[in-house]
């Protein structure tokens, strides 16, 4: 079928909006047409070529959601009609990772994914110049697309598209993290470093499990001001000092709980500083450069701080997802908020340039 999507033309230059043709789900394959797709920065990160595991060319897209449309032969766990969110970490529920019930790093199609192909090695993405590729296994800036079953979230469909695609990716990272990777305690002191939808995320799954005091670090001003109506009690836009200020804050020893989604290694340094001697828990979110390296004085792990990390903020996407669009519903969580600018797909640069100035959170493309 022909459809519009946003190709990734020529790294460090605006995707190209055109016609593309999208071949026929194949077994264990899921045609989706998409509502909503929230614009992130690993699509600029990937755009921009920096990224070294980053392909050309492809549809871009990662933070999608949608409807079922049709579906490839053996697929049992969806039917035609059912509201999904898009998932660049599967959860298929069957191979060593999945059972063992300790990570989201699920194996089965991690391959053929990173290289930008479906789980049987080809693509079905194609133009007349040539095959495309699909970006992070979603390529969701399109008014279609292919995707593995166990890709996709199966979700309430009573749930706006335009708030629960930020839980395809950025939304989750943040509350996933809080909520079940660091398991946030009633009553403790959180420091978040990072105030885009990553970090914003993580305040609101603190103040979800009962966190008393949370603290958040971030240069924008505007952007702290959201913290706040998230959730935070304290916020400061940071610099060399952030940590000092965090011990003063925390009577002297560290937040129980730390979250850095910048991305900076120097941050990161900060966050696991900034947790609590004896128990204090640094959780890693951030995605840095290219061979940069976090140097930590053991001192400060012996004394009990410790350090994870988790892409998708340890989310196991089937599992987890379902539920955060639940708690949407019940209005525990107010995504509608983070959502800051809505376009249609012609207008995708435009949502790259209100990222690169700041502007806002998210930029949510809709398709009608
Ligand atoms: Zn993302
Ligand atoms: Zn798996």
């Amino acid at each position: 079928m022909k459809i519009r999507a946003a190709v990734l033309e020529k790294f460090d230059a605006p995707l190209v909006v055109q016609d593309v043709e999208l071949a026929a789900p194949e077994a264990g394959e899921v045609l989706v047409r998409l509502k909503a797709c929230g614009v992130c920065h690993t699509d600029a990160y990937t755009a921009s070529g920096t990224d070294p595991s980053g392909y050309c060319n492809s549809v871009l897209g990662h933070e999608g959601a949608g409807i079922v449309e049709e579906l490839g032969e053996g697929v049992q766990s969806l039917k035609r009609g059912d509201s999904v969110v898009t998932l660049f970490s599967p959860e298929c529920g069957e191979c060593l990772h999945c059972k063992s019930g300790k990570t989201n790093i699920c194996l089965a199609i991690r391959e053929q994914q990173g290289k930008g192909l479906m789980p049987d090695g080809t693509s079905r993405l194609s133009r007349s110049k040539g095959p495309l590729r699909h970006f992070m296994g979603t390529s969701a800036f399109a008014e279609y697309t292919v995707m593995p079953e166990i890709a996709l979230a199966r979700v309430n469909p009573e749930a706006d598209f335009d708030a629960i695609c930020l839980l395809a990716c950025g939304a989750t990272t943040g509350l996933a993290a809080a909520i079940w990777k660091a398991e946030v305690e009633e009553g403790s002191s959180v420091a978040v470093f990072g105030a885009g939808m990553v970090g914003l995320g993580a305040v609101v799954g603190a103040k979800l499990r009962g966190a008393e005091r949370i603290i958040v670090v971030d240069p924008s001003l505007k952007r702290l001001e959201l913290a706040r109506e998230a959730g935070a009690t304290h916020t400061f836009p940071g610099g060399p000092d952030a940590v000092g200020e965090i011990l003063e804050l925390t009577g002297g020893f560290g937040a129980d709980y730390t979250f850095e989604a910048t991305g900076k290694v120097a941050v990161m340094g900060q966050a696991v500083e900034a947790a609590r001697m004896g128990w204090g828990l640094c959780t890693l979110l951030g995605v840095a450069g290219r061979g940069e390296k976090l140097e930590i004085v053991p001192r400060l792990l012996i004394t009990g701080r410790r350090v994870q990390g988790g892409s998708f903020g340890g989310a196991r996407g089937r599992t987890h997802v379902p539920e955060l669009v639940e708690m949407y519903l019940r209005g525990e969580l107010d995504l509608d908020r983070f959502v800051s600018h809505r376009m249609g797909l012609d207008d995708i640069n435009l949502a790259f340039l209100k990222m690169h100035a700041q502007d806002g959170v998210r930029s949510v493309i809709q398709f009608s």
